[in-house]
């Protein structure tokens, strides 16, 4: 076997609750559209049909606490709230409760979006990578362990910026659930430890600017915070 010609940055690792070792990230599935009132805000029907994905890349991963320049490219940076989950099995056109035996772990996420080039790409029937894959948009908050966490209607999920609350929701407001989520992606990709699913944001996305400081809750998981610095 031949050696490397470069080394490529090692994959960032998220901190698991309770465990010494941490969680490296693999790949990173996205679920659009999966609260009915974020929907609405962005002027689309909700399709009860199926779930729709988009990945966002390992490399541009960062852990809650990161500051993290305004990105290039935008004049309207989103801030997206979500709930994401952690495989920890590996998982192939899955039932209910082999997805359920999937998740290895919960915690807070942010899915940073490019607004304004994800609209123009959206309205042009173009795909979404550039407004959606972000470096540095990907934002993790440590895990919790899925034996000591459950997905309960009732929790909240919350977002503020400097303290302004943007984003408030239950997870009752899941379109798609954990399991079902998992059950229909794992019909096309063979889900492994390392795969992370970001299960959408709910309603009360909006612009974030150099300064603002990002602080993300959802009831009895580790909060997250992202800071934005001045573009570069
Ligand atoms: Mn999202």
């Amino acid at each position: 076997m031949s050696n490397s010609l470069f080394s490529l940055p090692d994959p960032v690792k998220i901190p698991v609750i309770g465990k010494t070792a941490a969680y490296p990230v693999g790949r990173i599935f996205c679920v659009g559209r999966n609260y009915a009132a974020h929907a609405a805000e962005m002027g689309n029907e909700v399709d009860r049909e199926a779930p729709f994905y988009f990945t966002k890349s390992t490399a541009n991963a960062v852990l809650s606490g990161a500051k993290v320049a305004y990105p290039a490219g935008t004049e309207n940076y989103h801030h997206e709230m979500e709930l994401a989950l952690a495989i920890g099995k590996p998982v192939f056109r899955a039932n209910s409760s082999q997805a359920w035996n999937a998740v290895y772990a919960y915690g807070c996420a942010l899915d940073m979006t490019r607004r304004d080039l994800q609209i123009r790409e959206r309205n042009k029937q173009r795909p979404w990578d550039l407004g959606k894959d972000v470096e540095n948009g990907a934002v993790f908050a440590p895990l919790t362990l899925a034996e000591d966490w459950s997905p309960d209607a009732d929790k909240h999920i919350r977002l503020r910026v400097n303290a302004e609350i943007r984003q408030d929701a239950t997870l009752e407001e899941l379109i798609w659930k954990i399991d079902e989520i998992i059950c229909h992606l794992s019909g096309f990709y063979h889900l492994r430890p390392g795969d992370l699913i970001l299960t959408g944001t709910p309603a009360g996305v909006g612009p974030v600017v150099a300064g603002d400081v990002l602080n993300g809750e959802i009831d009895g998981l580790a909060p997250i915070e992202l800071t934005l610095t001045d573009a570069e």
